[in-house]
């Protein structure tokens, strides 16, 4: 049976997760850490938090019944919860604003993020407007080159963007300077993580900030009389979005959860995501999980269409529901992703971010599977403006 109480004390999804950081860092993890375990009980903190969420960010967000999407497979009755309409366009916001606040509590007067495509680091500037925080974000020298817009937001947002020259000048690099910033300046800054990564208490978190999207969509559900879903099915990156979807139904048999990584230009390339897939168990960014590495344990460059799959690893409470098979993990290409954005723009008029345009891909293969009297309910985490221009460039229409 699933625990509701993981990870332990320790940080631990069995064999996941945990902390694999410098000695110098287990002070600051300690103490957010308590202070997490404080305000996760606090009345008060849930409730500033959830006017936040309401009022800046405008949740809860919709669970719309996409019939014409339905209707071309004709089985199951698919539902979107749709994190598009978020403030900044995905359900980046609900973590940052979970953290900002806190970090508020903590008394921190200054933020420092990571950021692989911006997507991140956008919604990490707005959260630290809203709650008066000096903002740096670290980002790769080569992600800046390519997301030149995003850059210009947060500074327009008034963050300072940080160019990382080591490595690949990718987010692996821009985390590791994040990391080391934050060791520098423990006592005034507090670090916020992107995703459901990184050492303890990160993962588990993320994961409650980001829980408010399972938590909804029950309600919802319930409310439209169709009780519990039959499928879940996420887009998994780091996996914020998709643990934030399943993590209330977890203990609920009866639905099945698929997690859909990015198969980039195949899984049997050397040019994809699938780290769940493809990967085995090693560490890197202070926790253990699997990793797309090669036979010296050397991590592997990921590759997406979508910048928010880029990443060699996962969050760590996958890797634990994968090994004890409560989640399904599976995979999406590229040109998936693309089918499923056309897809989803022709019969519903909602342009998706290329990441959910995984999970709409794999559509094709989960529906002929299913049937009329079932429910599928698909997590739609961002909306696809940001991404008009690369798929302008790859339908060539
Ligand atoms: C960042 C991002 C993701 C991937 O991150 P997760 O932590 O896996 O959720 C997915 N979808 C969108 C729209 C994103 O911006």
């Amino acid at each position: 049976m699933m625990k509701k109480t993981l990870p332990d004390k320790r940080g631990y999804f069995g064999d996941f997760g945990g902390r694999y950081v410098p000695e110098t860092l287990m002070r600051a993890l300690d103490e957010l850490t308590n202070a997490y375990r404080l305000v996760r009980k606090d009345s008060n903190f849930q409730k500033e938090l959830r006017e936040y969420l309401e009022d800046y960010a405008g949740r809860p967000t919709a669970l719309y019944e996409a019939k014409r999407l339905s209707a071309v497979y004709k089985r199951a009755r698919i539902f979107l919860k749709r994190e598009d309409l978020c403030h900044t366009g995905a359900h980046k916001i609900n973590n940052t604003l979970g953290q900002g606040l806190l970090a508020v509590r903590l008394g921190k007067k200054r933020i420092v993020a990571e950021t692989g495509a911006g997507q991140h680091g956008v919604a990490t500037a707005t959260a630290c407007r809203v709650f008066g925080l000096k903002c740096v974000v670290y980002m790769g020298a080569l992600d800046i080159e390519r997301q030149a817009l995003n850059v210009y937001k947060m500074r327009l947002l008034g963050a300072e963007v940080r160019p990382v020259y080591s490595g690949s000048r990718t987010l692996k690099d821009a985390t590791n300077e994040a990391i080391r910033d934050w060791v520098t300046n423990v006592d005034d800054t507090h670090y916020l993580l992107g995703s459901v990564v990184g050492p303890h208490p990160y993962p588990a978190m993320v994961r409650d900030f980001q829980s408010t999207i399972g938590d909804e969509t029950r309600g919802q559900l319930r409310k439209k009389r169709v009780g519990l879903p039959d499928y879940l099915i996420a887009c998994v990156g780091g996996g914020s979005n998709a643990i934030g979807f399943f993590h209330t139904f977890l203990k609920d048999r009866g639905v099945r959860m698929i997690g859909v990584e990015a198969a980039g230009k195949g899984v049997n390339t050397r040019e994809h995501a699938a780290t769940l897939t493809k990967g085995f168990p090693g560490i890197l960014h202070g926790m253990k999980s699997y990793l797309l590495q090669n036979r010296d344990g050397q991590v592997e460059l990921a590759h997406s269409i979508s910048a928010g799959l880029d990443y060699p690893s996962v969050g760590p409470e996958h890797s634990y529901l994968k090994d004890a098979k409560r989640v399904r993990y599976v995979t999406a290409t590229d040109r998936d992703a693309l089918d499923g954005f056309k897809l989803l723009t022709e019969a519903e008029g909602i342009m998706p971010a290329l990441e959910p345009s995984h999970a709409i891909g794999y559509l094709k293969r989960l529906m002929p599977k299913t049937k009329k009297s079932e429910s599928v309910v698909l997590c739609l985490s961002g909306r696809g403006d940001k991404d008009i221009d690369t798929v302008k460039s790859l339908l060539k229409t």
